[in-house]
């Protein structure tokens, strides 16, 4: 047996048929670049996301960069984020011409620490990013509590936590912005390259939708100098076929990680928390036997599993420059050195999901 990370041609066969035909209508159209498919698609993403507005761009990390380029951040501030993310946080925070100021997280919900953040925030914080990540949305009582109180911006990073709830509230809702990837492997997940900006905020929006188009509103006058990122047409396509099934999708993704919950022995798994509903972009275990795990997976049974991510932003080499050392973020370090992402899309059977939670605790017999 072949166990895969993700599958997605099994789910563009359930949905062959729509996309086939949304594809179609772009050719016919030639609407190649915007577009009716993208204008519907961001007005049903905003109201997906709880917020009135959603510009479409053409992917996640400059989502964030046109969120950050519109909430006013430039050379001389700071913009606080989570040591453990994905690079592209903290390049976009570095392409606004802001500094990162990184900050460790908790060790069980694996997000940004809300007391370590108070500590982080100095007189030239402009903007915290929390990121949701693998699902889970963070701390955003505390984290929006704290950015009030010093008169901050909140910019989410949703780029893993499509439809994932806190307190019956989506992500994307608490923030003055979030921003969001739909690479193909996201949850949604778009057919090629694309990411989007949603906000309540219209003048947010409508500095952001000028962003994205060589700083225009207006087609040949140009408030600003803007950059070309916007979605294109077939991408506005698919997600708007893909959107209506992104809750039934993340509903079989809380499947496969209860029924890993419940089976599986000797690994730490993530908590599940009735405050969260989260849409496991990733499900994560942790374990001091890491590598020979993760090799065992692959080499005696062919179960993929990946490592999200195996080294720390903050000794990443093109970071050196921050001035971070090994030690300065432990939970964040022992996370790199412990985890492991295990198979999970929500087409996957039961029966492999029984089949990997077995193998791992056969692994420590
Ligand atoms: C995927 C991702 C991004 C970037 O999205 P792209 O569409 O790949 O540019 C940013 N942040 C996080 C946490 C991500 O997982």
């Amino acid at each position: 047996m072949q166990i895969k990370y993700l599958d997605l041609q099994a789910q563009y066969k359930t949905i062959k048929e729509d996309i086939d035909t949304e594809i179609h209508k772009i050719l016919d159209s030639s609407a190649y670049v915007l577009g009716k498919s993208v204008a519907d698609f961001e007005s049903n993403y905003a109201q997906y996301c709880q917020t009135s507005h959603c510009t479409g761009v053409n992917n996640g990390t400059n989502a964030l960069l046109l969120a950050l380029k519109a909430l006013d951040v430039g050379p001389g501030d700071e913009v606080i984020t989570a040591a453990n993310t994905f690079i592209a946080t903290i390049s976009a925070i570095v392409q606004s011409g802001a500094r990162p100021v990184l900050v460790d997280v908790d060790p069980i919900s694996r997000n940004i620490d809300p007391l370590l953040l108070n500590m982080a925030i100095s007189n030239k914080t402009k903007v915290i990013i929390p990121v949701h990540l693998f699902g889970r949305v963070a701390d955003m009582d505390l984290i929006m509590k704290i950015a009030d109180e010093h008169n901050i911006k909140v910019l989410e990073d949703s780029c893993q936590s499509h439809g994932a709830k806190y307190k019956g509230k989506r992500a994307g809702s608490f923030g003055h912005a979030a921003a969001f990837s739909f690479y193909p492997g996201k949850n949604l997940g778009a057919y090629g390259e694309a990411g989007a900006i949603v906000t309540n905020d219209a003048t947010l929006d409508a500095e952001v939708k000028k962003l994205r188009d060589h700083g225009s509103a207006k087609k040949y006058y140009h408030d600003i100098i803007g950059y070309n990122a916007r979605m294109e047409g077939f991408q506005g396509a698919v997600l708007g076929v893909k959107l209506k099934h992104l809750d039934r999708w993340n509903a079989e993704r809380r499947r496969v990680a209860k029924i890993y919950n419940s089976l599986l022995k000797n690994v730490t798994k993530p908590e599940i928390h009735p405050d969260y509903q989260q849409v496991f972009h990733l499900y994560v275990i942790e374990t001091d036997k890491r590598d020979a795990l993760m090799n065992h997976l692959k080499d005696e049974h062919g179960i993929v599993s990946l490592i999200h991510y195996p080294i720390p932003t903050h000794l990443q080499k093109a970071l050196d420059y921050l001035g971070y050392k090994k030690g300065d973020f432990p939970v964040t370090e022992q996370l790199a050195d412990q985890i492991l992402s295990l198979p999970i899309y929500p087409e996957m059977p039961d029966e492999h999901v029984a089949f990997v939670a077995e193998k791992i605790n056969e692994f420590y017999l």
